[in-house]
């Protein structure tokens, strides 16, 4: 019997510029809390990380005989940096990976493997059981040759001898799943209540889907089972009462499907019980399901309108849909619930993937078209990824779409770990045999475009259309147009983003770890300049750089759609123009000092402010043609408050704590105040 075993448990994130993930790991929670309720294990003898240099100490000081990492495209490197280093400091440590980081097919498999022999055994899908009966082996004594030789349920290895593959059956899915102690209750994971991180939980496991990019599509996900209400509603409460402190960090929910089942309505009634009791949480990161919208809109409201509702749809293009094995709802339904989700005061977001097979040019900009069309405020558009294990990223899939893919380093995830530098890679795709790589970036460009006036911050616009009866997509190729011709004051930022999108991509990982390896290339890594999510970064810009001059442009493209304006429709938008450079000059509010504490006045001639606070249904802004004198300022305690807890989630960079705050903070909170001098109301 080995009774001298230490085991470091990690789900590691890189914060050389920033944290990169500040949710707590719960996955290494159940996989603790689930091996120490079934072994003879002693509290103290195992210890969860997320910081790898935190981790590294431990290595050396408190010599853990176990390693166990999890394995995500997000960390893969330096997981495997980690493993390399725990070996070379003490051979004897047995290293175990877990997660979905790891290709099917076996050769593949086999070769992955291969290529990093540091490790002993791969956990593969569900890991609590695979890793707990593991541990025990260990524990009674049995080899690592042995074990490593042996298939083990759950679990690959690599022959010591002959080095093949060794893939031991996979275990039956838990059924119940409060058999998973949970890593709350226990306080295996109380040390991650200290304001800088966000609480993380799983309602239920498995998806019913079965989308071909994506490694929950697997049939083996297919049933969903769940935690006891009991069980979660004791866990929210145990988190509430010590983050009350923080209501601003969110809760993450990490289901599948979230709100499509009747326990989901369930949970969310206790979870707005807590918001009344504690004011936590205020904001949600879930994925809510791709069916029973109703429950969901209930849902929604149940929690106060603070949870997001996804409604992706990838693609609509019928061929490619069938391709990836996705079925959206029918549109008609879609703009239903797209409504539903406005009158909630919520934004209705589309999300859409590209190049995917059988997708072109004009079906890409024809999908974004009719979820306009439809209703959908916001477009997020994500360049297809080629995630190990799914169907997607076969060998077959890829060749018969002709699918050509390069590498990218996945935005600010690298760092320096024992003076070797690590970089995390993603393989995606950028042409296929429908739509060339000059395609694509026209398309990674307008969606650049949809992306950056898809914010909060342009809603007066979007009224401005609405009222004018101008179309969505019309206003926008025609912004797209303009900057992309190169004689608009934002050509250059927009030139710069379609640099960086091809400069970001690269033959092969080895290409780009040799590149980035070079001091004065790693430099500009560290220095912001490159390795950012190019998305974020030149949205950032443009708002920091630009804002007077892309309101200037969306006005200008307005009264260019007008058809036939009145006398009092372009006073009517010169005055809208002026209340929004007033009001809502971000960057100003971010980091200007004096801005912040300064008492401004803005006399318009009509009173934009009332028909902006009438809502969705209110009176052409023609109708609101009074006089008018405001107050504009800042309340600044509470912004200082807000940015102090921006700083605290990620770190000192000004510029990508501006670039995460406009795209994952309500941005209301950081325009000005606007009152009236004389009474209007
Ligand atoms: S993308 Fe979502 S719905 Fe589709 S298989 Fe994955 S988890 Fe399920």
């Amino acid at each position: 019997m080995n009774s001298n075993i230490k085991i470091a448990l990690g789900d590691l994130r890189h914060s050389t510029l920033g944290r990169h993930s500040i949710y707590i790991p719960i996955g290494i929670g159940y996989i603790a809390a689930y091996a120490l309720s079934h072994n003879s294990l002693n509290r103290e003898v195992v210890r969860l990380f997320d910081d790898p240099n935190v981790l590294i100490e431990d290595i050396k000081n408190w010599k853990p005989s176990i390693l166990s990492l999890s394995n995500y495209c997000w960390n893969a490197e330096l997981t495997h940096r980690i493993f390399r280093y725990a070996k070379q400091i003490n051979p004897a440590i047995i290293c175990i990976a877990g997660g979905p980081e790891i290709p099917t097919e076996p050769e593949k498999c086999q070769e992955y493997l291969l290529n990093r022999r540091e490790i002993d055994f791969y956990v593969v899908r569900e890991g609590e059981v695979a890793f707990s009966n593991l541990i025990k082996k260990i524990q009674e004594g049995f080899s690592l040759n042995d074990l490593k030789s042996i298939p083990q349920e759950g679990i690959l290895s690599i022959h010591p001898l002959t080095g093949e593959l060794v893939a031991g059956h996979p275990l039956p899915r838990i059924q119940n799943l409060d058999v998973i102690p949970s890593p709350y209750l226990t306080g295996l994971l109380d040390k991650w209540f200290d304001g800088r991180s966000a609480p993380s939980m799983q309602m239920a496991r498995g998806c019913p889907f079965t989308c071909a990019f994506c490694s929950g599509g697997n049939q083996w996900y297919s049933q969903v089972v769940r935690f006891s209400q009991n069980r979660l509603k004791q866990e929210l409460t145990y988190i509430a009462e010590r983050i009350k402190n923080y209501p601003n960090i969110l809760l993450a929910i990490w289901d599948a499907n979230f709100g499509m089942y009747p326990e989901d309505e369930e949970i969310s009634v206790y979870i707005g019980e807590l918001q009344n009791k504690f004011g936590w949480p205020n904001a949600f990161n879930v994925t809510t399901g791709k069916m029973n919208h109703e429950r969901i809109l209930n849902i929604a409201s149940i929690l106060k309108n603070k949870m997001q509702i996804s409604c992706s749809v990838q693609s609509l293009n019928e061929e490619t849909l069938k391709i990836i094995k996705r079925k959206n709802l029918s549109m008609d339904k879609y703009r239903e619930i797209q409504a539903e989700i406005k009158k909630r005061g919520m934004a209705a977001v589309g999300e859409l993937i590209m190049p995917l097979p059988a997708e072109t040019k004009a079906s890409f900009f024809e999908s974004i078209k009719i979820l306009f069309d439809h209703d959908v405020d916001y477009i997020v558009p994500y360049t297809t990824m080629l995630l190990k294990g799914t169907p997607l990223a076969s060998t077959e899939c890829q060749n018969r779409y002709q699918m050509k893919t390069k590498f990218r380093l996945l935005p600010r995830q690298f760092g320096e770990y024992e003076h070797e530098k690590c970089f995390e890679v993603e393989e995606v795709c950028i042409a296929t045999s429908t739509m060339t790589f000059a395609d694509y970036l026209e398309g990674r460009g307008f969606a650049f475009i949809s992306a950056l006036m898809s914010n909060k911050q342009f809603d007066v616009i979007f009224k401005h259309l609405k009222e004018l009866n101008i179309n969505k997509f019309d206003f926008l190729f025609n912004i797209f147009e303009a900057i992309k011709s190169g004689n608009s004051a934002l050509s250059t930022i927009y030139d710069q983003f379609i640099e960086e999108t091809k400069d970001e991509l690269w033959d092969s990982k080895e290409e780009l770890f040799t590149h980035f390896n070079k001091p004065e290339n790693y430099n500009l890594l560290l220095a912001g300049k490159l390795g950012d999510n190019v998305i974020r970064k030149y949205k950032a810009k443009m708002f920091k750089d630009k804002w007077t001059d892309l309101i200037e442009l969306a006005y200008a493209i307005i009264k260019k759609c007008c058809q036939n304006p009145d006398e009092k429709i372009i006073p009517s938008l010169d005055a809208a123009r002026a209340w929004m450079f007033a009001i809502r000059k971000v960057w100003d509010v971010f980091q200007n000092k004096e801005y912040q504490e300064s008492i401004r006045t803005l006399h318009l001639d009509y009173d934009v402010n009332k028909w902006y606070a009438s809502g969705e249904n209110s009176e052409p802004l023609t109708s609101f043609d009074n006089p008018t004198d405001y107050k504009i300022y800042c309340d600044y305690r509470a912004l200082r408050n807000m940015l102090s807890q921006a700083k605290g989630l990620y770190g000192d960079d000004l510029m990508y704590q501006f670039g995460k705050i406009i795209i994952n903070w309500d941005i209301e909170l950081f325009w000005s105040k606007c009152e009236y001098l004389n009474n209007n109301f």
